[in-house]
């Protein structure tokens, strides 16, 4: 694509962004975090400069390599895949701006541990599975909210921000928003959330409707990847 062709794409998508938000009420602002990871750095440095300043990679090392490559850019990094402990060190030495994805307690002590030796605080969010898929990561519904207020008060050194969660993986729009609607839920139960991460490529518009505040794109902004 041109670079007339993919502002006017991108357009595209912050319209129908803009009228899903609208449906929820006029102050609910939703932010777009690029899900980059079908892309390469020039890809990421096309759409920075027409606008985007949030990307999200899902693989320490492709945050690492492309931070690196970009680094003369603000950009703002997020983390949103499934963060194994053994890659701490490396997730903690690009200074994400958000971790999306902390699906354990034993994830977020080794997160704390780490950010306390290295006198650090890092934004995070806590993954809920709502669709209840065993493919997914993340806390069941049931014991999360649990689970969030223990992580509150033993780490720290983790400024937990809010939910993160991934639609039900199934072609029903309803049961779709089922999941999102359970996610919203428990969003609104928590002390001092702010972020309710839901909305990828297929469902962001319904994921708006049901309370999502932040939503993570990935084919639908980079459709020739
Ligand atoms: C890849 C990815 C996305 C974006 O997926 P698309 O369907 O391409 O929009 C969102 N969230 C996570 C956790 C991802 O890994």
């Amino acid at each position: 694509m041109t670079t007339l062709e993919q502002k006017l794409h991108f357009d595209t998508i912050i319209e129908r962004v803009e009228k899903a938000r609208l449906r929820v009420n006029d102050h609910h602002i939703v932010k777009i975090v690029a899900a980059s990871k079908y892309v390469d750095a020039e890809a990421i440095k096309s759409l920075y400069e027409i606008g985007q300043r949030a990307f999200g990679e899902n693989k320490v090392q492709d945050l690492m390599s492309k931070s690196e490559a970009l680094d003369a850019l603000p950009i703002e990094w997020h983390f949103i895949g499934t963060l194994q402990k053994n890659k701490i060190n490396h997730l903690l030495s690009v200074r994400p701006h958000l971790l999306h994805s902390i699906d354990s307690i034993e994830l977020a002590h080794a997160l704390n541990e780490r950010l306390e030796r290295d006198n650090m605080t890092l934004r995070a969010l806590v993954q809920v599975n709502s669709a209840y898929e065993e493919s997914k990561s993340g806390f069941l519904p049931e014991v999360f909210h649990e689970n969030y207020t223990r992580i509150l008060e033993e780490c720290p050194r983790l400024h937990l921000q809010g939910i993160m969660s991934i639609g039900a993986h199934v072609d029903d729009p309803k049961i779709v928003a089922k999941s999102f609607e359970i996610t919203r839920q428990i969003f609104d139960s928590l002390p001092g959330a702010t972020i309710c991460s839901m909305g990828m490529s297929s469902d962001f518009e319904l994921a708006i409707e049901c309370g999502s505040n932040m939503v993570r794109l990935g084919s639908v902004l980079f459709p020739k990847a």
